[in-house]
């Protein structure tokens, strides 16, 4: 039927009636949920979603840091946080703690905090800026947050509601515990089905889109439309649609980790509140702290250190808490594949995951893409086979964008730093490595500090504050005087500066160190939303 503008409404044959995800990684199993939850798989009426996973072929196993926003996607799932804490080893993270990162000084920290900056009369960063809050770190000074960090201190109280807290904060989990959660969830809640099977053969029709894959247990499988969740195999998207993989080590130098999980020196150990990530010659070292053991690794360039030594910066960097254990503990060796697909989606795949791009874990940004983009293939799932190749469009054109702009953000803790102790921290300040989008920002803020205007993207990954907590704390330099006229609200200012020192102790005085207040909700268990 043709309405006005000759419109042509979708006929039946031409609906997208099943999605076949490809991988039971976390991305795979997220991708599964949102669909399923948007499309209402389980309902007669509904999109059907099957997820098939290689019972051969292990999943990546790490990525234990996650951000604020995966705290919607679990509500949005219909998932309990409680039932979340429990099952996944879960911790609170309310920061990243940048250690050795400016000029590798003994006191050298910084953090990347979750909470907003202080909402006021005024705009506290020009102020800041111009000394009214004294030698306060940026941080410090605009937030309480830094403070709750640096004491492990919990993000809320027993008597917040569930995702609900005193500050905003994100999770550690185990990475395995958190999949296989979601298949649970996937498949008792939202109507999953669920396959165990290798995807060999992909059968590609004429005109590129995928018409069946070959499985070894379940004969061939149809959809309508594929999801490639095959982590860095890229079976469909890279393997059999051959989308090129453009690599982006040319501006972010890691393409290797070394990971160990080590215990705690005793049970009561105290769990930092932070994802702690040390600079070390040849790129950084993450530490994070879950319920029952702590999860490390040293992310580091082949092209600067050995694999050998990096092993053994690994191992000295856990002597100090662990001992004896850091010479014992079993380390594995992560390739890692720096970039994205030269298209995400083509035809009738879509690629989501490590298949779709992958940059180092600086700022956790694997699960905040993938979840991003497994959302946005949900919300905006075309209503027919005919819509395909526009929705594609988009989808890619924002995708692209959301991954440029990862890169610049992840570079950006790296061309700040002052150290020139190693080639790879020299290099890293080479503006050749510099994209042109984080330069010309750079120039800009060198003048004016960075507002709001900058980051016009509805869709932007990283903002305004994200920018602001990394920047100063990397001790950027606004030039402040010629603007100072700008400015003449000192007292304000300095009155919600003192108002924050205040709040800072208050808000520490409520909360309860990080384990304790895991422990308590492992008992008794948060109240409903
Ligand atoms: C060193 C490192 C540290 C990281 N840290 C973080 C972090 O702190 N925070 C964060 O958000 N992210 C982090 N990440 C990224 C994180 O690992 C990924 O977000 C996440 O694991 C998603 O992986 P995936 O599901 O795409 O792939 P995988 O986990 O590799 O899963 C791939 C799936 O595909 C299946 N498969 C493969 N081939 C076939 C086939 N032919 N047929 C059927 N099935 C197949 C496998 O069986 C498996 O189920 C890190 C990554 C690395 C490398």
């Amino acid at each position: 039927m043709t309405g006005a503008a000759g419109i042509t409404a979708p006929a039946a044959a031409n609906a997208i009636r099943h999605v076949l995800v490809v991988g039971g990684g976390t991305a795979g199993w997220l991708t599964a949920c949102h669909l399923a939850k948007k499309l209402g798989a389980g309902r007669p009426d509904g999109v059907k979603v099957t997820l098939i996973e290689s019972p051969d072929i292990p999943t990546i196993g790490v990525g234990e840091g996650t951000v604020p926003a995966i705290r919607r996607t679990l509500a949005d799932l219909g998932i309990r946080e409680t039932d979340f804490i429990r099952a996944c080893d879960v911790t609170f993270k309310q920061s990243i703690r940048f250690d050795g990162w400016v000029d590798g000084t003994a006191d050298d920290r910084y953090h990347h905090i979750f909470d907003y900056p202080a909402v006021g009369e005024v705009d506290l960063t020009p102020y800041w800026l111009l000394g009214e809050a004294g030698n306060v770190p940026f941080a410090d000074a605009v937030s309480v947050q830094a403070a709750i960090c640096e004491r492990g201190l919990g993000p809320k109280t027993m008597a917040h509601a569930e995702y609900d807290g005193a500050a905003s904060y994100a999770y550690h989990l185990d990475a395995a515990k958190f999949a296989a959660f979601l298949t649970r969830h996937a498949t008792e809640k939202l109507g999953v089905t669920h396959l165990l099977g290798h995807v060999g053969d992909v059968r590609v029709a004429d005109d590129g889109h995928i018409s069946a894959v070959a499985t070894d247990r379940h004969g061939t499988i149809e959809a309508d439309l594929f999801v490639d969740c095959t982590g860095f195999a890229a079976r469909l998207v890279g393997q059999a649609l051959k989308v090129p993989f453009i690599p982006r080590n040319d501006i972010l130098f890691c393409d290797h980790a070394v990971a160990a999980q080590v215990p705690y020196a005793n049970a009561d150990a105290p769990i930092a509140s932070s994802t702690i990530a040390t600079a070390r010659d040849a790129g950084w070292i993450w530490d994070i702290g879950l319920t029952g053991r702590r999860g490390t690794g040293y992310v580091y360039a082949e092209k600067y250190t050995s694999h050998e030594d990096a092993e053994a910066t690994l191992r000295d960097y856990l002597r100090p808490t662990v001992g004896a254990v850091a010479d014992e503990v079993a380390c594995r060796r992560i390739p890692m594949r720096v970039g994205y697909r030269e298209k995400f989606w083509v035809g009738n795949c879509v690629a989501i995951g490590l298949a779709q791009g992958f940059v180092e874990p600086l700022e956790a940004t694997g699960l905040l893409v993938y979840d991003a983009t497994a959302r946005m293939l949900a919300d905006q799932f075309p209503p027919s086979k005919q819509a395909i190749n526009t929705v594609a469009e988009r989808f890619n054109a924002r995708v692209r964008h959301a991954w440029d702009k990862v890169i610049d953000f992840i570079k950006l803790h790296y061309c700040l730093s002052q150290r020139s102790d190693t080639q790879f921290w020299r290099d890293n300040r080479d503006a050749a490595g510099i994209p042109d989008s984080l330069r010309a920002n750079l120039e800009l803020w060198a003048h004016q500090p960075p507002r709001d205007y900058d980051f016009p993207s509805r869709f932007e990954i990283f903002n305004l504050e994200n920018y602001l907590y990394v920047l100063y704390g990397m001790r950027f330099e606004t030039s402040m005087a010629p603007i100072r006229y700008r400015y003449g609200a000192q007292d304000t200012a300095r009155a919600m500066f003192a108002h924050l020192r205040q709040a800072t102790e208050q808000a520490c005085s409520q909360l309860l160190p990080n384990r304790a207040l895991i422990d308590r909700i492992q008992r008794h268990g948060l109240q409903r939303v």
